[in-house]
């Protein structure tokens, strides 16, 4: 049974990145390893990534880019197939702030994967 308190507990922190980084009294950098530590922060309890960066996603923030954008979409939900379709962030993953990308964002990352494992 995993525990969602973290993740909203989490998640309430991740918001309030959002609003220092919206009223531009951090970076970008500062954003994203804000909201990558409250992304890792769950796993001090059993948490879900997903529910401590959900407003980040929401708000239209890409993971890796963090560029405002519509139709971010998870680097999971790909056409690789299992398991393949759970490594293909694994190189991106210690940069991203999480892993709800930008259509181009996405793109680029398949096709990294792609190309460094010999997939068409
Ligand atoms: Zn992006």
């Amino acid at each position: 049974m995993s525990c969602h308190d973290i993740g909203r507990g989490m998640a309430s922190v991740a918001d309030v990145v959002v609003e220092l980084y919206e009223e531009n009294k951090i970076d970008k950098e500062a954003a994203m390893r804000l909201v990558y530590a409250c992304r890792r922060g769950v796993h001090w309890c059993d948490g879900n990534e997903s529910e401590a960066i959900e407003t980040v996603a929401d708000a239209g923030y890409c993971g890796l880019c963090f560029e405002k954008k519509d139709d971010l979409s998870s680097v999971y939900d790909n056409d690789l197939g299992y398991p393949q379709c759970y490594n293909v962030f694994k190189d991106f993953d210690a940069d991203a702030a999480h892993f709800y990308l930008c259509p181009e964002c996405k793109r680029r990352v398949i096709d990294e994967y792609k190309k460094k494992n010999n997939l068409s």
